[in-house]
């Protein structure tokens, strides 16, 4: 484990529908984050928005009882939250997720919604980083509105979600803002390497060719029954006659 790497604590709140995702994350190696520790808040109050939403008040005010021993607590809920955002930053060093809408979103395009988590943690810890070790209040300068398939996309459209979930990269333009910064050595190019893992499973790659291109795929298919059909005749052959 590098000595820079950023410890994070998970707060579960409320009733959590997607446990075997979150835990994914206490067994993924990054040399950049570390999960340290988790705790949970299992009964949460009554929605105080409308759409059935939470403040960033009301979650704030669930995450300061307890003093998490960690650089990053990140609160991961079901329900809605304020402005209807993925994340919110609640604090220098707090910062609430939702599932709401991404599991949806994710499970349409045949994405795992682990690469969310993962690519919000990344985004994450990248700007408590970019903001001198703190979750810095105007962090949203580091967003784009172009969608690039960026960590720092803005998805003004929640759907464009799907990019930086399948094909996650840091855009050029926000690694030209990152050498302007002084961070640990190796960072950005630790961050890349990571990054190019988050991609879609290679069965789910597949079934998307054949759903795009199914004339195709039917045509691979044929001349593949035509190969073994030939070699299965030829092998027949050898051992048999
Ligand atoms: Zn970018």
């Amino acid at each position: 484990m590098k000595e820079d790497c950023i410890s994070i604590h998970i707060v579960l709140l409320g009733t959590q529908l997607h446990l075997s995702t979150i835990k994914k994350l206490y067994t993924y190696h990054s040399d950049l984050f570390r999960i340290k520790s988790t705790s949970s808040i299992a009964t949460l109050p009554e929605t105080d928005l409308s759409c059935w939403s939470y403040s960033k008040k009301v979650i704030s005010s669930l995450l300061e009882e307890s003093k998490y021993d960690a650089d990053i607590t990140i609160a991961i809920i079901e329900n809605r939250i304020e402005g209807n955002y993925f994340t919110r930053r609640l604090s220098d060093k707090n910062l609430v997720l939702t599932f709401y809408e991404a599991e949806t979103i994710l499970r349409d395009a045949n994405i795992d919604l682990f690469n969310y988590l993962l690519i919000t943690i990344y985004k994450t810890i990248t700007i408590y980083r970019f903001s001198n070790n703190v979750l810095s209040e105007d962090s949203s300068k580091f967003v784009h509105d172009e969608t690039r398939s960026c960590i720092f996309d803005m998805l003004g459209n929640k759907y464009d979600l799907v990019y930086s979930t399948s094909n996650a990269c840091l855009c050029q333009q926000c690694e030209a803002y990152s050498e302007k910064i002084d961070l640990p050595f190796n960072y950005i190019t630790t961050l890349k390497k990571e990054l190019k893992k988050i991609r879609k499973t290679r069965y789910t790659r597949l079934t998307d060719f054949i759903k795009q291109k199914p004339i195709i795929s039917l045509i691979i298919t044929a001349i593949f029954s035509v190969i073994l059909n030939v070699l299965s005749c030829y092998i027949f052959e050898l051992l048999f006659k």
